[in-house]
């Protein structure tokens, strides 16, 4: 008969103890003061079991309070979002920089006056839209989020989403487009056409930032947000 191996219940139970005390070490030299929850007992559920908020301003208290990721530690206010709550259009950006964090707004530095000026360029306004970030806090000296942070903020954008219930939204840029998409396509891959993101349209383009360094994508952008619009006009 074949002798099945034995393992060492201590061994193992020491292994174990082993393992746990990296990843907790890990997480503490990465700042985090905490460790994610799986499940149902937890505040965070992660993307695909969002808690259900059932106002904006819930989600806004979430944010306040929130200790998921140590960028609560370095931010000087949350950049919630803005706009109409019942937008038929939203864009979603990377994460504040140093004007949102001190204003906390989103979008109202330089790349903010650009996308201005491309959502007034499909005849909309800015109240007329939704605007927010994957991140509501603003990563020291804008360094690209940590997949970690991400993890932690994306179900608010996600329970956001919810509330507004959009038609279409518009990711700006390659961070936005392909955290949102699961993706490591270049964001010149993913833009011009739709995808779709928690059931909802969803188009990549260029980011405002972006355009205004490299001026010869602005047609590309053009014809995305031709498409954008002619989403929302859609019945
Ligand atoms: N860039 C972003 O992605 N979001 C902002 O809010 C500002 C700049």
């Amino acid at each position: 008969m074949k002798q099945i191996p034995q393992t060492d219940p201590i061994a193992e139970y020491l292994r174990l103890v082993s393992a746990i005390k990296c990843h907790v070490e890990e997480r503490i030299e990465l700042g985090f003061s905490d460790l994610p929850v799986s499940g149902k007992s937890g505040k965070h559920r992660g993307p695909d079991s969002p808690v259900v908020y059932e106002s904006m301003e819930d989600i806004r208290i979430a944010i306040e309070n929130c200790r998921a990721c140590p960028l609560y530690k370095t931010r000087t206010n949350i950049v919630f979002g803005t706009g109409n709550e019942e937008a038929r259009l939203v864009f979603v950006g990377e994460a504040p920089g140093a004007d949102e964090d001190k204003q906390g707004q989103p979008f109202v530095g330089r790349a903010g006056q650009k996308l201005t000026q491309i959502i007034e360029a499909i005849g909309l306004s800015r109240p007329e839209v939704y605007i927010a970030n994957v991140l509501k806090c603003r990563p020291p000296g804008n360094r690209n989020p940590l997949p970690d942070e991400i993890k932690a903020c994306e179900p608010y954008l996600i329970a956001q989403l919810r509330l507004i219930k959009p038609r279409v939204i518009c990711a700006l840029g390659t961070f936005a487009a392909q955290t949102l998409l699961r993706t490591t396509q270049s964001i010149s891959r993913l833009r011009g056409r739709f995808h779709t993101y928690h059931g909802i349209k969803l188009m990549p383009t260029y980011h405002p930032a972006y355009l205004l360094r490299n001026p010869k994508f602005k047609r590309n952008v053009w014809e995305d947000v031709q498409k954008v619009r002619a989403e929302y006009d859609r019945e």
